[in-house]
């Protein structure tokens, strides 16, 4: 029987050849789209969804896959940890990234977390550019497709912000650019590359931030439509630049001219990092060669209107279905020049928001103010307790970073000042619990708390001590606007949608 199997295979390859055997290929994507929209809360999927277009964000939830819990499982939650958890698959106990913004308790002083002193801006004279991944410790799934594909793939990272641009591309991408407010342009940094690709400088020179003022902005739609939205002058929202009241229509040129940041607050940023995204599509030729490349994008605006305004004003709603509008413009794209159904999208988010503290305290939600003169009331019990001063460097991430070196030559018991800082942190106004992070499995706090802790604490870049505010409660910086970088649901649950090659519609329950 086997001698008759191999005689048929045997005048089957004499007859036909070995090059008329069916050729098998593994079917891949052509391109894969990471889109982060930062500090998207899951809610806003289903809040806006009548006023969405087709083509956009009900597109993805039509056609694509949804899951539907997806819940951060660590803090803070913030945008470059966002980023590098889902890009890296883990947490910054392992990546990292263990905020924004840290203490480095060698020198004392505030580390950014893709600063990079060694290298230079690419694309303009400013400073903006001097920025790389050193910092990020594990591999992406970017890094990991360049390295599956013996690097063909081309990996491309995009965002207003360095380090949703940079974090996401990982360690090896064919590119990485970012906005440098000082010019208005997109630039990288000698990390990556000596000059700007030729796409990019046409791109910067067809002047498109010029194009996206042009018109100012109004809404989108009538006012009175803005029906999940609050009046469109309440007190707790802040000011865009030139602007003395939080009202439609904007001087958007004006605020442009007076703070070129100002961009990132309106929708166009959105709109123009997506231009920029189907330049980038279009001028490495993403998704129309023989094997998978990686577009990681960030739209930001979303999260710096969100800072401004806070999440129940008008001009987010704005946002978002603006937002809904240049998605379908971008899908639209990508089915022309690499085809429907030949690319794979997923659309999540770094974190959400927390309502704004006046939006609450105007509707009788539990809300409040916390952090007034936190360091020096902890300072004054140390100082006194163990007689001697700047024990603390600072606080960060809602954390306590330690001067551990003055605490070593003093000889103080490390112990007995994360306890004494503990006891006084929660005497503290709007404070609900506060841990010492090398011995969190003994702190009475609810375990999936404990566990989001845990993940976020990287015993090198975190505060010996953590804090957890009451709910609904925020800093004492954010008296317009909101912020974000808790446990709770506001600030963790995400988005987290896929469309395209291969994935059928549904979602999670
Ligand atoms: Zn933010």
């Amino acid at each position: 029987m086997k001698k008759t199997i191999f005689s048929i295979f045997i005048i089957t390859v004499t007859i036909f050849g070995i090059s008329a055997a069916p050729k098998k290929t593994i079917e891949r994507p052509k391109l894969v789209v990471g889109i982060v929209v930062d500090q998207m809360r899951w809610d806003y999927l289903y809040r806006y969804y009548d006023k969405y277009e087709k083509g956009g964000f009900k597109r993805l939830l039509k056609t694509g896959f949804s899951c539907e819990n997806t819940m951060l499982n660590y803090i803070p939650s913030v945008t470059a940890i966002g980023h590098s958890t889902i890009f890296t698959g883990t947490v910054p106990a392992i990546h990292g990234i263990a905020g924004n913004n840290w203490i480095d308790t060698d020198t004392g002083k505030s580390i950014y977390c893709t600063d990079d002193s060694t290298v230079n801006t690419v694309g303009s004279t400013s400073t903006a550019g001097k920025m790389s991944p050193r910092r990020l410790l594990a591999t992406t799934i970017t890094d990991e497709l360049r390295l599956a594909t013996n690097f063909q793939s081309k990996v491309i990272g995009i965002s207003l912000k360095d380090r949703a641009s940079i974090l996401p591309a990982g360690h090896n991408p064919t590119g990485a650019f970012w906005l440098d407010d000082a010019t208005g342009k997109f630039i990288t940094s000698t990390y990556y590359m000596e000059n700007l690709p030729e796409w990019v400088t046409r791109f910067n020179d067809s002047k498109p931030v010029d194009k996206l003022l042009a018109n100012g902005w109004n809404p989108i739609l009538p006012i009175t439509e803005y029906d999940n939205s609050t009046a469109d002058d309440s007190p707790w929202e802040g000011l865009l630049s030139g602007s003395t009241k939080p009202v439609s229509p904007y001087d958007v040129k004006k605020a442009y001219e007076l703070n070129h940041g100002s961009l990132r607050q309106m929708p166009f940023g959105n709109s123009l990092t997506l231009q920029f995204a189907q330049a980038a599509v279009d001028g490495y030729k993403l998704g129309q060669k023989s094997s998978t490349d990686f577009l990681t994008i960030n739209c930001a605006s979303t999260d710096y209107a969100g800072h401004l305004f806070g999440p129940n004003a008008i001009e987010v709603e704005d946002v978002y279905l603006r937002l809904d509008r240049d998605l379908a413009t971008f899908f639209a794209y990508l089915d022309k020049v690499v085809g429907k159904g030949k690319y794979l999208v997923f659309l999540t988010a770094d974190h959400g928001a927390a309502h704004a503290e006046g939006f609450m305290e105007a509707h009788k939600m539990p809300t409040g103010f916390f952090g007034m003169n936190l360091q020096q009331n902890i300072e004054n019990v140390l100082n006194k307790q163990f007689n001697t001063t700047n024990l603390i460097l600072g606080i960060d991430n809602y954390q306590v970073f330690f001067n551990k070196h003055r605490i070593d030559s003093l000889r103080l018991d490390f112990s007995a000042i994360k306890a004494e800082t503990v006891k006084t942190l929660l005497t503290q106004p709007g404070i609900q619990y506060a841990a010492d992070q090398d011995n969190l499995p003994d702190t009475a706090v609810p375990m999936v708390i404990r566990e989001m802790m845990v993940n976020g604490y990287n015993r090198l870049r975190s505060g010996s001590v953590v804090f957890l505010p009451l709910p609904g409660w925020l800093p004492d910086y954010s008296k317009k606007g909101t912020t974000h970088s808790v446990w709770n649901p506001y600030d963790t649950h995400i988005p987290l949608l896929f469309m395209g090659w291969n994935i059928p519609h549904g979602s999670t329950g």
